[in-house]
């Protein structure tokens, strides 16, 4: 039959390595959470970046297809314009119908 008894130095002991493992156990998850709030700055830092990107390049698209096109030489001008800023060709007739 093995014997049970504990001694008090023995209890020491387990109780030393219950805490140590408790502390590298919290340490792990500290490290896990920290590298996923790292990742996830990261994706968000991202995303903005190419949100900004894309609402300048709406508002650009917005703007050329907001303008009256010429149809001689095909550049876009603003809708106040009579006449084409590039060529000179008058425009009050031809507005882009977008
Ligand atoms: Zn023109």
């Amino acid at each position: 039959m093995p014997d049970r008894t504990i001694t008090a130095e023995q209890s020491q002991q387990l109780e030393n390595t219950v805490h140590h493992l408790e502390r590298e156990l919290n340490n792990l998850y500290l490290q896990a959470g920290k590298s996923m709030l790292e990742a996830a700055e990261q994706t968000a830092k991202k995303a903005n970046t190419l949100t900004e990107k894309m609402i300048a390049a709406k508002k650009l698209l917005n703007r050329v297809q907001n303008q009256t096109r010429c149809p001689v030489c095909q550049s876009f001008n603003p809708p106040i314009n009579r006449y084409c800023g590039c060529c000179g060709t008058e425009l009050l007739k031809e507005r882009n119908t977008q």
